[in-house]
């Protein structure tokens, strides 16, 4: 962090606007909005700024050090290097606060961005590097605050004190707020029907915290093909048990305060760590928290989000699970392969390319028909003897196929071969990361 976002009180404050154009003008509609008591000092002060400010406190001559005297803060808007160091170098002396429009080099402080549904307010700043840039975060944040959620705070304050009386304890107060702001409770605010949101504050006040899973599929890697629902989940979770095939980003989205307990299967057998998690779920939820399981690509799709679901069923707890793109649909759009298409591929099967009891166990001849795309999961293993049973049931050998590495993420890898040339290349291949393989003529059709 190159600067501390803090929010300035300014009200009654003395403070210096240097300028009297249409940037000065910008500046003086802010300082005056939080409060400030104006003086502008310029050689010539356009109407909007003259508007704005008492004629006493209008100077129209140069600027003097002497201007700064008993300043808060000072702003410099005069386009003009030199005026704006001798304000800089006269703030410095006396330890004021000072910003120079489009002068990072003199600044102090910065003026963010900002999006004002006070008392709420977000500012939003880039250290002065890309002001423009932070311009499009404001507009994206002014887009995702509801209006009524300055009214909502005024609302809240009034009631901290029986919130906290009666949700002593931080992850229920955390739930309850959550709840409210999805109970709709600003648009009630913001349309003035008070008794509709004193409604809901009351029931939010008097319902006790349910524990719930969700079994969440967050894709195969990229973040932003997370679901908008599979956000919401991650967003309020108080515990994330997460593994091997999520990525970083998407963890990022959870609370600082959330619990990610890593549940990957590198180190004890597959089925202990199945039961842990099965244990984990369950003990979490019945604790009152909000738990996400958090799956790579869909939890239905090989992914064991079935027994996942029996367990939680039996136990009674509530869940809900939320979908997601499969590595199949995510690796083979990014790698260019449509999986079907009008002439090449009337049908797609995912199959598992997992052992079990040492062998593949596929009906062979109904694989091995033209005219159709298969996307192996959890095939690198055994690719040799999935391609030679294909070829020997019929396929042709020179059946287009790939394998895609870390699908949909910034070092995805395709490696396209045939059914009979893939096994080689891929055991000459190093790999890091997940791999997908699919098969059939559509691949010839990436580009
Ligand atoms: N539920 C998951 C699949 C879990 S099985 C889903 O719907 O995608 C795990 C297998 O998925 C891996 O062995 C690999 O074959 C595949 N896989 C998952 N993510 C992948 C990725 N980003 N790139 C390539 N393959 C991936």
């Amino acid at each position: 962090m190159d600067t501390l976002p803090l929010q300035l009180k300014l009200t009654g404050e003395r403070c210096l606007l240097v300028g009297g154009g249409s940037i000065a003008a910008r500046k003086l509609t802010m300082l005056l909005r939080a409060g400030a008591d104006v003086t502008v000092v310029a050689p010539q002060i356009g109407d909007a700024v003259a508007a704005e400010v008492p004629a006493e406190r209008l100077h129209r001559r140069a600027f003097a050090a002497a201007d700064v005297s008993g300043c808060r803060l000072v702003m410099a808007a005069t386009g003009d290097h030199e005026v704006n160091q001798a304000v800089f170098d006269a703030c410095q002396q006396a330890n004021i606060l000072i910003n120079a429009v489009d002068d990072p080099e003199l600044c102090t402080v910065m003026f963010p961005a900002i999006v004002d549904r006070s008392p709420i307010t977000v500012s939003i700043g880039s250290s002065g590097r890309a002001p423009a840039l932070a311009r499009i975060v404001r507009s994206v944040i002014e887009r995702a605050l509801p209006p009524g959620i300055g009214k909502l705070a005024e609302f809240l304050q009034a009631r901290r004190d029986v919130i906290k009386t009666v949700k002593t304890d931080l992850d229920a107060r955390v739930h309850f707020y959550d709840d409210l702001w999805a109970s709709g409770i600003s648009r009630a605010l913001e349309a003035g029907k008070l008794d509709a949101a004193e409604e809901l504050f009351e029931q939010g006040l008097s319902s006790t915290p349910n524990g719930e899973v969700a079994i969440v599929g967050a894709g195969p890697g990229d973040a932003e093909l997370l679901t908008l629902k599979a956000l919401r989940y991650i967003e309020r979770a108080d515990v994330l048990l997460y593994d091997n095939l999520i990525g970083p980003d998407v963890l990022e989205f959870a609370r600082r305060d959330a619990e990610k307990i890593y549940v990957g299967k590198r180190k004890r057998s597959l089925q202990t760590q199945q039961d842990r998690i099965h244990e984990l779920m369950v003990e979490h939820a019945r604790a009152g928290r909000r738990v996400v399981r958090l799956k790579g690509g869909d939890p239905f799709i090989f992914g064991r989000g079935g027994e996942e679901v029996d367990v939680l069923r039996e136990a009674g707890i509530a869940y809900t699970v939320v979908p997601a793109v499969t590595a199949a649909i995510g690796c083979a759009a990014y790698a260019g392969i449509p999986l079907t298409h009008r002439d090449a591929a009337q049908s797609v099967r995912f199959v598992t390319g997992h052992r079990k009891e040492d062998r593949i166990n596929l009906d062979w001849p109904e694989l091995a028909l033209p005219n159709q795309t298969l996307v192996l999961y959890m095939a690198r293993g055994g690719l040799r003897e999935i391609c030679g049973e294909l070829i020997s049931h019929g396929r042709d050998a020179d059946t287009p196929a790939a394998v895609i590495e870390n699908g949909t993420r910034p070092d995805q890898r395709v490696l396209k071969a045939t059914l009979s040339t893939l096994p080689d290349l891929v055991e000459a291949t190093e790999f890091t990361g997940p791999t997908i393989t699919i098969v059939g003529e559509v691949v010839a059709l990436a580009p």
